[in-house]
């Protein structure tokens, strides 16, 4: 539900007359529906249309023609003015978590870390497992994951802060978990609140393994193509131009959708992901070539060590 009420009278305080709004992919159904809303209170409307992933992904060019641009279902990743961001909210039942009690009973601190979906209760779910016995800890958030114990896949901060033993990821999919698993190297339990799997410790091995096999076959690549991606909240000029300043087999290409297509039609033996991270580790199978990780590159130039292997973070 979006707290349409709220909304307008912050757009009413902007003095706002015209207005964009933009949905990520998940959300995209409801775009008619605030369209018609904002338009019944007397906005002029223009819709986003294309894919966004992220608060990384804004559509500022659509505020050439409007006073706000109305960003649904994250929080900010980077400071904008003229952008309004509504985060996107899903309650769950604390007691889902009572899949997780024997897996974490073991541990003497739990660092609690979810997603935005359900940031706003991760101190109803601390209390939750203090009155069951088990002592969780939330840890501060940063810059791009402001909520207390939320991260992204490209932001682990708080999950760092937290001075835990182990970690219980509450959310969708493995990646997020996995993700906290190699940022923090501590035992990382995953519990979807929509699946009937309960909960599970998730694993970074099998992913560690496919991207040993796509650092060694970067290793007899002529050419690197260094991604620099032109969406607000990804683009990396400073990583991007050290990277290229590694070896003369590099060039940074500015890159918005990162398709196959574009990738075989650049025809570079290999690419270094500086947009977002998931990019690399998350949709390696969609590319016919490596792509890798600032640190996986550093690796294939020989100079980091597999041993000092880290997942990309955007600070
Ligand atoms: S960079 Fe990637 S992981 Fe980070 S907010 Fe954007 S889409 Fe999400």
């Amino acid at each position: 539900m979006i707290p349409l009420t709220g909304l307008i009278t912050d757009l009413r305080t902007r003095n706002a007359k015209r207005v964009a709004v933009q949905l990520p992919e998940g959300l995209k159904r409801g775009t008619a529906m605030l369209a018609k809303a904002l338009r019944d209170e007397g906005f002029d409307v223009t819709i986003c249309g294309d894919a966004c992933w992220g608060a990384c992904d804004l559509a500022l060019d659509a505020l050439a023609d409007a006073d706000v641009l109305v960003h649904i279902g994250h929080t900010p990743v980077t400071p904008e003015e003229n952008v309004i961001y509504i985060p996107f909210r899903q309650d769950i039942n604390p007691d889902i978590l009572a899949s997780a009690l024997p897996a974490l009973a073991p541990y003497s601190r739990i660092g609690i870390v979810t997603t935005i979906q359900h940031a706003h209760q991760t101190e109803d779910m601390r209390r939750w497992l203090a009155e069951h016995g088990i002592t969780a800890v939330i840890g501060k958030g940063s810059s791009r994951t402001p909520q207390p114990g939320q991260i992204l896949g490209c932001t682990y901060a708080a999950a760092k802060s937290a001075d835990a033993d182990a970690y219980l990821f509450v959310g969708t999919g493995v990646f997020h978990a996995i993700g906290v698993s190699l940022a923090t190297g501590k035992p990382t339990f995953a519990l979807d609140p929509y699946g009937d799997g309960g909960v599970q410790e998730v694993s970074a091995d099998r992913l560690l393994r496919k991207r040993f096999v796509q650092i060694e076959k970067a290793k007899t690549a002529e050419t690197f193509g260094i991604l620099l991606s032109g969406k607000s909240g990804q683009c990396r000029k400073e990583l991007a131009r050290r990277l290229a300043a590694l070896t003369d087999k590099a060039s940074i290409i500015l890159i918005r959708e990162v398709s196959e297509m574009q990738l075989r039609n650049l025809g570079f033996d290999a690419y270094v992901n500086t947009a977002c991270p998931r990019l690399a580790l998350d949709d390696q199978s969609r590319f016919p070539m490596p792509v890798l990780s600032p640190a996986e590159f550093e690796i294939v130039l020989g100079l980091r060590s597999w041993d000092d292997y880290a997942i990309d973070e955007i600070a």
